[in-house]
């Protein structure tokens, strides 16, 4: 128990009245099969982080690499996913243009300004011009977990969608949340409880857990613990076969091909490998698939 550690938020969580547990040898035997998920990767903004927070930079691989500590160029990315009769989803929210004009007003403190490096982020395209140009209603928004630059794009969505996590995302409990927890609570501030995904253990011990978000097998969410504790991943069916959005299981194009997780931006490093190496191993098992990281394409 971290005594001096904070939650990401104290907003309410109750518990999702969506998903449905399942396993992940039961969502292996269809994701090849063409589905009926549309999903579209949009880079909502440019961003640039320190590579050392990106990266674990004391991985033998990196070490032997030569990779040092500098500011790397990243994306900051929103999914935008079509059910044919559940509707529009978003996974993540990417990045509304009022949190980089003026992030204090809407309560991200001097630290998170300065540390986040809000200056060098350029929004391209924001959030509500994607949603809007869909045409329907948005039905919720599924978060592979709640860092800032995650919900970074909240300004812009109505008050009344539910936003989705993995169990526990939003009370895993971590020093540096200290700077956080304010601006998150106003970010959720007269917005519906979190809804948690409750995920039970995969009976086949690939992976923490593993959810068919629709009860139609169209679209699996999988827990990938470490870089927070409730951090998950989803594999959506399309027509044109399987993708895999990992979310930060994996921030970059380096460190899903060299097998190193993440850096200094982690919540707890074993269980980060473990989530990545299974991530990895399924999209090893499944050559088709589309693989989408955290930050970079
Ligand atoms: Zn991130």
């Amino acid at each position: 128990m971290c005594i001096a550690c904070f939650s990401q938020t104290t907003h309410q969580t109750i518990a999702a009245g969506l998903g449905k547990q399942t396993s992940s040898s039961a969502m292996e035997a269809l994701i090849d099969k063409p589905g009926p998920i549309e999903i579209e990767t949009i880079a909502s903004a440019d961003w640039v982080a320190n590579l050392s927070g990106l990266i674990n930079l004391k991985d033998p691989k990196a070490v032997q690499a030569g990779l040092k500590d500098r500011e790397e160029p990243i994306q900051i990315y929103m999914h935008l996913l079509r059910h044919p009769t559940e509707g529009f989803y978003m996974i993540d929210t990417g990045v509304s243009k009022r949190f980089v004009r003026d992030p204090k007003s809407l309560g991200v403190g001097w630290a998170v300004r300065n540390f986040a490096k809000l200056d060098k982020m350029q929004v391209r395209v924001e959030p509500l011009s994607a949603v809007r140009s869909k045409g329907v209603p948005l039905q919720g928004i599924l978060m592979t977990h709640l860092h800032l630059d995650h919900i970074s794009g909240m300004p812009d969505i109505q008050r009344d969608i539910p936003f989705y996590t993995g169990l526990g995302e939003a009370n895993g409990k971590k020093f540096e949340n200290v700077f956080v927890q304010g601006m998150e609570n106003r970010f959720f501030e007269g917005r519906p409880a979190i809804r948690e995904l409750q995920f039970t253990k995969d009976p086949d011990g690939k992976f923490e857990g593993v959810i068919d978000v629709f009860g139609d097998e169209s679209l699996f969410t999988i827990l990938t613990p470490g870089h927070t504790a409730g951090h998950i991943s989803f594999v959506a069916r399309t027509p044109e076969g399987p993708v895999l959005v990992t979310g930060d299981a994996c921030h970059t194009r380096w460190g899903w091909e060299h097998g190193v997780e993440p850096g200094t931006f982690t919540y707890d490093r074993e269980s980060e490998r473990k989530s990545l190496f299974a991530l990895k191993a399924l999209s090893e098992r499944h050559p088709n698939m589309v693989v989408r990281l955290g930050h970079q394409p």
